[in-house]
């Protein structure tokens, strides 16, 4: 069965790929001639960018599992890089190397000369996050650092992302409590940590009142240089003054040029956020090329490996000699294994494989590789009471059973 997806979160998705895609368009000069100043839209379709691709990764990502798997978001980001997406060049470079093996935090931290990337493409995909924790927008800064660091280390991209993902918090809990302009920002800058973001969230306050987008644009900066800190605050500064007018906001977010699927991503998942997708225009909507099938998995289809039982006496244990392919990995994180007797559990790239009761026996760490996924080291319970009925011998070859028979005709399974 097939569980419809709707929610606060979903309403961000759309609201940031109807923005991203809009914002897209205005890209092309006669597009821009023609439908600026008349303050309407060109003909669909819009195709979204890669802010739609990596925020629909981090949409599945959370719904899957109710919570955030920085190890599956990681290999979620590479396997979906799509190159014609309009990712930075140094987006594409890492996306690849992690595709092919490469250690994605390693990656991430030595760009830019080992300062990080201090871009946009934190902040730009994270409205979908933060919209799921309204209950408690604090809650939503941890998951948001968490995302932001897979691609982005510099202090300034991290904040950026921080501020979007408190934003949307905060724009769900505006659908019942009663915000101004000044109160939403004030209560984003407080919970982002002090630097060039959160400096440029001051200045947005101060500049709500202006007639129109262009001091503010000059002021806070429009995107132009594709960092966090010269487009987050402009862009939450048209969510802010128009945060129950979804066409509105989106209009001002791209009349200011520079970064414009940015700007209006932004801008358009935070407003989403308080005015769900009824709020976004259905011609809009219609023209925005349809999200990937792929963003909608199962929710909770995903059994999160938080919570449950550790190993009591966990020793080193041979490494099976399997490989897995993405699809074979995929189902295995799922949950379910041929043999009924047995459930998988997936956490942070460790797969546990657990007896019926919960306990778990053996303990993976899987990594990706160019010939596909594999256990690279493991560990097994020895404490009696636990994993009672293995012998010395039985329980590789127990193992080895287990794990080729969750992978048939790709995988191989040693003896
Ligand atoms: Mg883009």
């Amino acid at each position: 069965m097939t569980t419809p997806h709707t929610g606060p979160a979903l309403d961000a998705l759309q609201g940031l790929s109807v923005g991203d895609a809009l914002g897209a368009q205005f890209f092309v000069p006669a597009t821009a001639r023609t439908h600026f100043a008349a303050g309407t839209t060109p003909p669909g379709p819009w195709p979204w960018t890669d802010d739609t691709e990596m925020a629909c990764s981090v949409y599945a990502a959370h719904t899957e599992r109710g919570a955030l798997d920085v190890f599956d978001l990681t290999h979620a980001f590479a396997r979906r890089h799509d190159f014609d997406r309009g990712y930075g060049p140094s987006a594409n470079r890492l996306l690849r190397l992690v595709r092919e093996g490469g250690d994605a935090r390693e990656l991430a931290a030595g760009l830019f000369d080992g300062r990080g990337s201090y871009g946009n493409g934190a902040a730009m995909r994270v409205a979908p996050l933060g919209a799921a924790y309204a209950a408690d927008p604090v809650e939503a800064v941890r998951p948001a650092v968490e995302t932001a660091l897979i691609t982005h280390t510099h202090p300034q991209a991290v904040d950026g992302a921080v501020a979007v993902a408190v934003a949307a918090a905060f724009a769900v809990r505006a659908r019942t409590t009663r915000m101004t302009p000044e109160g939403f920002l004030a209560e984003v800058r407080r919970l982002t940590p002090s630097g060039a973001v959160r400096d440029g969230l001051g200045e947005a306050i101060a500049l709500l009142a202006e007639p129109g987008h262009e001091r503010a644009a000059r002021v806070l900066g429009n995107g132009s240089r594709t960092s966090a800190a010269d487009t987050v605050p402009y862009a939450l500064w048209c969510a802010a003054r128009r945060l129950t007018d979804y066409p509105a906001a989106v209009r001002e977010a791209v009349a200011a040029g520079g970064d414009m699927d940015t700007v209006a991503a932004i801008t358009g998942g935070v407003v989403a956020a308080r005015t769900g997708t009824a709020g976004i225009p259905a011609a809009w909507l219609a023209a925005r090329e349809p999200l990937p099938a792929w963003a909608f998995p199962e929710p909770g289809g995903v059994p999160d490996g938080r919570g449950g039982a550790d190993l009591l006496v966990p020793r080193p244990h041979p490494v099976p000699d399997v490989v897995w392919t993405d699809a074979q990995w995929q189902a295995l994180r799922t949950g379910v294994l041929p043999d009924r007797r047995w459930r998988a559990r997936t956490r942070e790239g460790v797969l546990r494989l657990c007896r019926a009761d919960g306990h778990p026996v053996w303990e993976l760490a899987v990594a990706p590789g160019r010939a596909g996924w594999r256990p690279v080291s493991a560990v097994v319970e020895t404490c009696p009471h636990r994993a009672p009925g293995l012998r010395d011998g039985e329980d590789a070859g127990l193992l080895a059973r287990l794990l080729g028979a969750a992978a048939p005709g790709g995988g191989t399974a040693g003896p």
